[in-house]
């Protein structure tokens, strides 16, 4: 196949960042041939962050640069390991995908184009290292709700879909395959430090870990105690994504430390849900019996994978710092997520003592009455008016349900309105907007949009979702 000339994905300035870091991290691999390519989607939002318009860049650029997969650079299958389950698995890395190319973003950030579904690897371990086409549908879904709720997420750039039969457990099979562009700020994870740990290398902990915070966290690099920082930072970042799940409603689902970014970033969406109400048992992964990876269970489980990587990082940091550092985990997740609920519920840097109680207040109801979590947010952002703050009795005055202390969260929701100034009203209102999505992608959602396209190869209301996720309608 001839390439297009003037293709922009191949005039894009790759730089070989993990490749010049030596080969001890990565296997260079070639993509499989597909069938056919057939584009299903293209993340227009993204393309401005190289320096490309939409305009310009036409869907064959994409099926050229994405779908036939010709190395215009080596793809590089990454090593690592990870506890799975609790269970350490020195037998991962990339099984079906791989590195297509790092690149310097018009943010001046590094970004990783990674693929999904690109064929095999060294680290296929007799699976196929293909993706189904509804598996990629997912992993674009997710990450575009993740992101519109301001969760820092990788994102998906493209979805192609590649013309074979796939056979999988958890759909109905023969089912269709595809291959998908993931942009992700790095795809080095915990478990690539604990397979550096297990290989006893601390010299290449150490090379990794300086180029990791050298390229993500800039801000300390210079510091003598950079190590330490780092490790700090990321205990943060880690307890920031966790909350930023929780207030958006969504289990994961595999928190392997494989799938743990050392960016803080979340990425990899597989067998993952959005709550249909508030249950911290609700667990979305088909088979997780033991609640695991449960949607209550994301942020005591984010602190175990942060412990874990005590061992690779004694290479350079001691165990003294990094407990006293684990440590303050909780402090900043509870932080983190009520101002993120507050938000949620209209309240940008409140400093009002009631905020705390109407967080638990707010989380009591939804659990006791089960009503939807998306919904109970968008009526509350629908019904919000300027009345309510001088009439208590006004609030969600249709809405009230049996079952639970109802006349206790309009008190308290009352109490904070009567203690700002009738100028915050407005702010509320579109805090509420702002941060509040205009559809759930619960299951039955994404099992719609795939019920169309998989009988009757309508692709509309998917297109229709993603933009409705994107806030552009
Ligand atoms: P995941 O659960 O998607 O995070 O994947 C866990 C591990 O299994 C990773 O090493 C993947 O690359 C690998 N893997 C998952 N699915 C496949 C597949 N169909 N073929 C080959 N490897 C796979
Ligand atoms: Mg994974």
């Amino acid at each position: 196949m001839v390439e297009i000339p003037d293709n922009p994905f191949f005039k894009l300035n790759y730089e070989p960042i993990l490749e010049n870091l030596g080969d001890d991290y990565y296997d260079q691999v070639v993509a499989a041939k597909f069938p056919k390519q057939i584009l299903r989607f293209r993340n227009n939002e993204l393309l401005p962050l190289f320096g490309l318009s939409s305009e310009a860049v036409y869907d064959d650029h994409f099926v050229e640069a994405f779908g036939k997969l010709q190395g215009i650079r080596p793809f590089l299958a990454l090593r690592y390991h990870g506890y799975q389950f609790g269970q350490y698995n020195p037998l991962l890395g990339d099984g079906r995908g791989f590195l297509y190319g790092q690149i310097q973003g018009t943010d001046n950030q590094l970004y990783d184009f990674g693929t999904k579904g690109s064929g095999q690897t060294p680290y296929s371990r007799g699976g196929d290292g293909r993706l189904t086409l509804k598996g990629g549908i997912r992993e674009v879904l997710a990450a575009e709700a993740l992101h519109s709720s301001g969760v820092r997420t990788s994102r998906c750039l493209s979805l192609i879909e590649t013309g074979e039969k796939l056979w999988r457990v958890d759909e109905p099979s023969p089912t269709r395959s595809s291959v998908m562009i993931r942009v992700n700020r790095s795809h080095i994870r915990f478990g690539t430090f604990e397979r550096l740990y297990y290989l006893k290398r601390p010299d290449l902990i150490q090379k990794l870990l300086d180029h990791v915070i050298d390229t993500y966290y800039p801000e300390i690099c210079q510091s003598p105690d950079r190590y330490p920082l780092f490790y700090q930072k990321l205990v943060q970042r880690v307890a920031k994504l966790a909350a930023q799940w929780m207030a958006a409603g969504f289990c994961h689902g595999v928190l392997n430390t494989d799938n743990m970014s050392i960016t803080g970033e979340s990425f990899d969406y597989g067998p993952y849900a959005f709550i249909p109400t508030y249950d911290p048992k609700f667990v979305a992964a088909y088979f997780d019996d033991g609640g695991r990876y449960s949607y209550g269970n994301q942020s005591s489980i984010c602190r175990a994978n942060l412990e874990m990587l005590h061992l690779p990082l004694m290479a350079v940091i001691s165990l003294y710092r990094l407990e006293e550092t684990l440590v303050k985990f909780d402090d900043y997740y509870h932080q983190f997520y009520r101002e993120l609920i507050l938000q949620k519920l209209g309240f940008n840097n409140l400093v009002i003592a009631e905020g705390r109680d109407l967080v638990e207040k707010t989380l009591e109801v939804l659990q006791e009455t089960q009503i939807s979590y998306f919904g109970f947010f968008e009526t509350l952002s629908q019904q919000f008016n300027y009345r309510w703050r001088e009439d208590g009795l006004s609030i969600l005055e249709n809405q009230k349900l049996p079952f639970a202390d109802w006349q206790g969260w309009c008190r308290i929701y009352h109490r904070i309105l009567n203690q700002l100034p009738i100028e915050k009203m407005e702010t509320i209102y579109s805090c509420l907007q702002v941060y509040n999505p205009k559809i759930s992608l619960v299951k039955e959602t994404i099992e719609t949009v795939w019920e169309e396209i998989a009988n009757k190869d309508d692709w509309q209301p998917f297109y229709d979702l993603i933009k409705k996720l994107q806030f552009k309608e």
